[in-house]
């Protein structure tokens, strides 16, 4: 199995080969096709699996085929518990896109948000935040929704841990219904399947 099998373009393939990765991971195999093909994906992915470029790559690929973000909206939203785990995605997405004409940004706390600001009104294609700076913003109304094409939930059971499911759900309700939703969680337990009933719709599930 290669990355250019799985239906990756050019500009990403060179981005991959770059990072001198030569075969996809299980959960990458299994991913990248079912989100270049529109579906949801439900997951059970540990730290190390891969699956960082599992979401990233297809994303990177899907949103490089349509128009690019206008003032202050956002065509993907990538939602993390941490701001170490929202800096290491919004690296990754940089570093997979650096041959595409797509913009990207990462939003946390603890930082002076007047600059997130100014760079969301710019348009933002991917956006990569934690869930409390993210209302934040909202509020202020830094940003828009509307355009919204795809959501992830990195490590959701932490976010869960972590007390987020208030926020979550806020954000959810100010997302348009029409979107694709990608999970990844390193465990599927009971709260983590309730939230993802009202999440994802008829998703494909993949476990390594
Ligand atoms: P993650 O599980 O997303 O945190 O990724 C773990 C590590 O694996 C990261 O350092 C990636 O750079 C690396 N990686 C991701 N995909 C591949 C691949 N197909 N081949 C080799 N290394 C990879």
């Amino acid at each position: 199995m290669s990355f250019a099998s799985l239906g990756l373009s050019a500009a990403i393939l060179k981005a991959v080969e770059k990072q001198g990765y030569d075969t996809p991971s299980a959960i990458q195999e299994q991913a990248i096709p079912a989100v270049l093909e529109g579906k949801d994906v439900m997951a059970a992915a540990q730290t190390g699996t891969g699956k960082t470029a599992g979401f990233t790559l297809p994303l990177l690929e899907l949103l490089s085929k349509g128009q690019r973000a206008k003032r202050g909206q956002v065509r993907a939203l990538v939602l993390t518990p941490t701001r170490e785990l929202a800096a290491q995605v919004a690296e990754s997405v940089s570093t997979y896109g650096a041959n595409l004409p797509l913009k990207s940004a990462v939003v946390f706390g603890g930082v002076s948000i007047n600059p997130q600001i100014t760079t969301l009104r710019n348009g933002v294609d991917i956006l990569v935040a934690t869930p409390g700076r993210l209302l934040d913003l909202c509020q202020q109304k830094a940003l828009s929704f509307s355009q919204l094409e795809v959501l992830i939930l990195d490590e959701a059971d932490r976010m869960l841990d972590m007390g987020f499911i208030r926020d979550i759900k806020k954000v959810l309700a100010m997302l348009p219904k029409q979107r694709q939703n990608l999970m990844f969680s390193a465990t599927f337990s009971d709260e983590i399947r309730e939230l993802a009933k009202g999440l994802v719709n008829n998703p494909v599930e993949i476990s390594v």
